[in-house]
């Protein structure tokens, strides 16, 4: 457990601001236009199921080029939403400027995104700035599955004074190619509550799935693993977003998802059985498992068609053997029996050649 001990149990800090847990956190990822910013906060506010509006004003794209958010402009609309519905708003900041100018406007709750949070420099610049305020931050996890860098960077804000924090789940960047925009590795929040006593964390089912079609169910997981609130983008006309168009819900759609979710009563991080939290890992694991081994076949078909194309036999002896003691050093090292590992490479590589020999006749 870390010995940070101030950070304010979320019944407090939630309290402060009249939220209950699970809290649902919705709005565009964008702030695009002052009219597509409060006809959302507007029927967001109508289901009643919402209370605290997100929007990007700033936005980390990958790439040069895509829509960079409006900026200071947009914080104005942020301040139209407090004042005609009842909800309180958050914004992602990325250097000191973003806090100030947030604070300067208003914004209830900052967040730290989750290209900000891989960078212990800039987080040590957001948290210099914090030191002088008492606002509540929200730390993404870093792109990376990397637990210390999220850590680290909720003990930056941490010891820049600020205690209510609460860590947003966002998924990791796949390696491999996968359904999933990012891999949720449920086994890191899970070890992350269970370093930090007192810590909310949010879902953000919409940067995990990538596209609508996963979202409930992503949902109805933190749920089960006992999160505290969840992040949902939603946009009123998802389809013209100018940024993240595929996983965002209607403000009509999301009322609808949240009514099928599930909230249980009471299943506190303690009260979900040990073996549920290894069993989750196992499964993450597993599923890790099958998307390396469906990237193999790929490559093994690629490796097929230029056999084809240079009349090469499927089976190479040579290269098999070198594969089985290679692996099999490999795997000793790891802890593996060598019996254990050749059986398994056995069965792949019999998978293997008959892919091959498929697409060669
Ligand atoms: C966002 O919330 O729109 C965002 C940019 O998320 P992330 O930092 O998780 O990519
Ligand atoms: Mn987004």
């Amino acid at each position: 457990m870390s010995n940070l001990t101030n950070i304010l149990p979320l019944k407090l800090w939630f309290t402060d601001l009249e939220l209950e847990s699970p809290v649902i956190i919705a709005g565009p990822c964008s702030a695009e236009t002052e009219q597509q910013v409060l006809s959302t906060a507007i029927q967001l506010d109508k289901t009643d199921k919402v209370k605290i509006f997100r929007a990007g004003v700033w936005k980390p794209r990958t790439r040069p080029g895509s829509f960079e958010g409006k900026g200071e402009e947009a914080l104005k609309w942020l301040q139209k939403v407090k004042h005609e519905t009842n909800l309180i708003t958050c914004v992602e900041v990325a250097s000191p400027e973003h806090v100030e100018l947030a604070i300067k406007y208003g914004v209830d709750i900052l967040w730290i995104g989750a290209r900000t949070v891989a960078n212990p420099f800039a987080i040590q610049a957001l948290a210099d700035t914090l030191k002088n305020y008492d606002i509540p931050v929200m730390i993404k996890n870093p792109i990376n599955p990397d637990i210390e860098l999220w850590q680290g960077a909720i003990e930056r804000i941490n010891r820049a004074g600020i205690n209510k924090i609460a860590a947003i789940h966002r998924g990791f960047y796949p390696f491999e190619k996968t359904n999933l925009r990012n891999i949720p590795k449920w086994e890191i929040p899970i070890e992350l509550k269970t370093r930090f006593n007192n810590l909310p964390i949010i879902g953000d089912p919409s940067h995990i799935s990538g596209s609508t079609e996963y979202i409930k169910d992503i949902s109805q997981k933190g749920l089960d693993l006992n999160f505290d609130g969840l992040m949902i983008e939603t946009h009123i006309n998802p389809k013209e977003a100018l940024s993240d168009a595929k996983q965002q819900l209607t403000p009509s759609e999301l009322s609808d998802l949240i009514s099928k979710l599930h909230f249980r009563a009471d299943n506190t991080v303690n009260n979900i059985a040990e073996i549920e939290l290894l069993r989750e890992q196992i499964d993450s694991v597993d599923n890790q498992m099958l998307e390396l081994l469906a990237k193999r076949m790929d490559i093994i078909e690629k490796i097929g068609n230029y056999k084809k194309k240079n009349d090469i036999a499927v089976f190479q002896l040579r290269r098999w053997e070198k594969i089985i003691s290679s692996r099999k050093k490999f795997g000793k090292d790891l802890g593996l029996d060598k019996e254990f590992i050749k059986k398994i490479l056995q069965l792949i590589h019999k998978e293997s050649i008959m892919r091959q020999n498929k697409l060669m006749n």
